[in-house]
């Protein structure tokens, strides 16, 4: 590996700031992407792409240069360039300085009468001849025009001391050097069933593609690889997973079950009822689950999860249901205080409100066995919880559960069951994208007499009306701000700003507050007064997004509904609607933002999670909610797994053939590929059979 600085212009100093973006050989140069490309070439050249941004280039012979002043201490040098296309006109700007003349070089660089390329920005988007400058170069300068101007350019993201324009030559160097060397790794029939560009080619032209095509075909192949190393690494990771024996087995003895399903005073979906087959077989299995339970907000996920838990007290073994939040935690546990009764089931609530003794005892009860059920947040699952015989893990409402969660989780569970369950739909091949190693049961009704929730846009006046009717008429109202202080965005109304003004409107109604920044014991009250309908409004942020259960509660409004996500908006409206009674969601706009419009159409138009997720805006806005990049299980140069769809659905295909033809990926012609999982995911995802 040639380090950095032996490329030329680069010394230690300089390496250090290259280090700060990760890279340290001539290689991870040759691998730095660029974030976008801009079009440098002459107007009749250019290309109309999605990959291209036009930038302000002319050309021209230097009619005139001017040095000027401000009335401040700013200096313009203004030049005046005859193009091909008329006159334009460039100014650079710098501060004055009385020592030395800053446009000394610029003076000696641009005389009148010579041919130079000037690059900047518009001085004013209707006129793109007059730019405000920002790189120039002589049109004799061979080089420049190789790297610079005239062509398509890479755009790269930077650090402080490295400038694009050093930034590009280095880049420029180091394809010079390296590009024909870089080998491929791929078997030569999928590069050839997909038709993808050479790799040597396409490292060049990833940086400095002659035109579009060259571009696009470059992308299309290093996108490709990254899919496809994904999708073995999941299939691998699979592998591994389910070649663990659990060392213990189930017997459905339905003494616990049966009594149970007589308690609930209503009967499984049939989607319910599916879920929990695939469960119980998986749990039945000798080697341990790992599923993904996924059912829309309201479609009854959590007595499938007991049912699970069930069969394994039924056996004697522990569960764990894990929460994303104290409250949900607490809220569960008086679920399942309703769910057992009489069942003579142990269970327990472990938060960090309780006192150093109780704290104590339910530990102590945990590692002898006297407890069967676990409820906590997702810290329970991680700390120093000691169990008897844990063998179930259920983690409630997650999607930010990578793979380096999952497998911590298994080393603490003794081989354990795992069930995650989250009400984000995905379509299918974003599933095998992300959560490759699961099976997946999905729930796809809602219990009976469910209505849909109508949903309709609004303006604030007519929401707040329809909260007082509400409000009369007996029931509760959620009423949800994006940010909880004025100050976070000017654009967006607060929850602490509002909540002042909403106690005048409901004057003589209870209204409270909740957000995420108020202390535990608070927020723990106020969702307790709500549950017990001693509020009448609540104001609120996101953090009523999940989980949380009021049925008489039947009118949810969000403001600045623009500011939010389209699984954002299906998760909050399934706060309500879970009652006996006819329930709305009323989407405020305070202003229009990017696609907000097809957003908010869409929520008024459909109810089911599962129809949204086919909309490609549902998928955008999901990215965070399934924290993709927070749980660091990938980290991608190229690829996009929203944007990418449809090369990734080919990744799997052919990670299917591969496989199918080589499992261990011992044949020669998949030795590259093996090598490259190593390298990527043997350590990040502790692949132990690619070792
Ligand atoms: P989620 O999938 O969003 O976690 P919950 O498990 O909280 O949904 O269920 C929502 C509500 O529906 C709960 O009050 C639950 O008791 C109820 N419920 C669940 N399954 C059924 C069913 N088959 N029939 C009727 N009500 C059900
Ligand atoms: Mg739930």
């Amino acid at each position: 590996m040639t380090s950095i600085q032996f490329l030329k212009g680069v010394g230690p100093k300089k390496a250090e700031l290259f280090g700060r973006l990760g890279i340290e050989t001539l290689d991870d140069l040759l691998f730095y992407f660029p974030r976008k490309w801009e079009d440098r070439r002459l107007r009749d050249k250019r290309e109309l792409s999605s990959l291209l941004e036009a930038s302000p280039v002319i050309k021209g012979r230097i009619k005139t240069v001017r040095d000027l002043y401000t009335s401040g201490r700013l200096r313009i040098f203004k030049v005046i360039v005859e193009t091909r296309y008329g006159e334009a006109e460039a100014s650079f700007f710098k501060r004055h300085n009385p020592r030395f003349d800053v446009f000394a070089l610029l003076k000696k660089d641009l005389k009148e009468g010579r041919t130079v390329w000037i690059t900047g920005t518009p001085e004013d988007p209707l006129f793109l001849s007059r730019l405000r400058a920002d790189e120039y170069y002589p049109d004799d300068d061979i080089r420049a025009l190789r790297i610079h101007v005239g062509r398509i350019v890479p755009v790269y993201p930077l650090t402080g001391g490295l400038n694009a324009r050093f930034m590009r030559e280095a880049v420029y160097e180091a394809v010079k050097a390296g590009a024909e060397g870089v080998g491929d790794f791929l078997p030569a029939g999928l590069a050839a069933r997909r038709g993808l560009a050479a790799r040597d080619l396409a490292a060049r032209a990833i940086h400095f593609p002659e035109n579009n095509f060259e571009l696009v075909q470059a992308r299309r192949r290093f996108i490709y690889e990254e899919l496809l190393l994904l999708a073995l690494a999941w299939a691998i990771k699979r592998r591994q997973t389910r070649s663990v024996r659990k060392g213990f087995s189930y017997e459905i003895k339905k003494s616990l079950l049966t009594p149970f399903r007589e308690n609930l005073g209503f009967s499984f979906t049939a989607g319910q009822a599916r879920a929990i087959n695939e469960i119980f077989a998986d749990m039945q299995s000798a080697t341990p689950m790992a599923r993904l339970l996924e059912g829309d907000v309201g479609s009854g996920k959590t007595v499938v999860a007991l049912s699970a838990m069930l069969l394994a007290a039924e056996n004697g073994g522990q569960s764990v249901f894990a929460a994303p939040t104290e409250i949900l935690a607490e809220q569960h546990f008086l679920t399942f205080e309703k769910f057992l009764k009489g069942l003579g089931v142990r269970f327990a609530l472990l938060t960090g409100r309780l006192k150093a003794a109780e704290k104590k005892k339910v530990l102590d009860d945990l590692a002898s066995g006297k407890i069967d059920i676990l409820i906590g947040t997702h810290s329970v699952i991680g700390g120093g919880v000691k169990f008897n015989s844990l063998r179930l893990v259920v983690v409630d409402e997650q999607h930010r559960f990578g793979v380096r969660q999952r497998a911590a989780l298994r080393a603490k569970g003794d081989k354990a069951d795992m069930l995650i369950m989250t009400a984000t739909p995905i379509p299918r091949t974003l599933f095998l994208a992300l959560y490759g190693d699961l099976d997946l049961s999905v729930i796809r009704e809602m219990p009976p007499g469910r209505k849909p929730v109508k949903t309709a846009e609004s303006t604030e006046d007519i929401a707040f009306q329809a909260a007082a009717d509400e409000v009369s008429k007996g029931r509760q109202v959620y009423i949800v701000y994006p940010v909880i202080e004025e100050t976070q965005a000017a654009d967006m109304k607060s929850v602490k700003a509002e909540f002042e003004r909403l106690k005048l409107f409901f004057k003589g109604r209870r209204v409270d507050m909740l957000h995420g920044r108020m202390p535990g014991e608070l927020k723990k009250q106020v969702m307790a007064d709500f549950a017990a309908g001693r509020t009448d409004v609540m104001v609120a942020t996101q953090v009523i997004e999940v989980g949380i259960d009021v049925p008489n509660a039947t009118l949810m409004v969000i403001n600045n509904a623009e500011r939010f996500g389209l699984a954002s908006l299906h998760q909050l409206r399934g706060r309500v609607g879970r009652g006996k009674w006819d329930s709305r969601c009323l989407l405020v706009a305070h202003a229009r933002a990017g696609d907000s419009p097809e957003r908010l159409r869409a929520m008024a138009q459909s109810s089911s999670g599962f129809e949204l997720s086919e909309k490609d805006i549902y998928i955008r806005g999901a990215g965070e909610i399934l924290g993709v990049r927070q749980h660091g299980d990938m980290d991608f140069k190229l690829a996009d797994m929203s944007r990418d769809k449809d090369i990734l659905a080919q990744a799997i295909e052919d990670r299917e053939l591969v496989l199918a033809a080589d499992p261990d990926l011992v044949k020669k012609e998949n030795a590259g590929l093996k090598r490259k999982l190593q390298e990527i995911y043997a350590a990040r995802w502790n692949l132990i059979d690619l070792s």
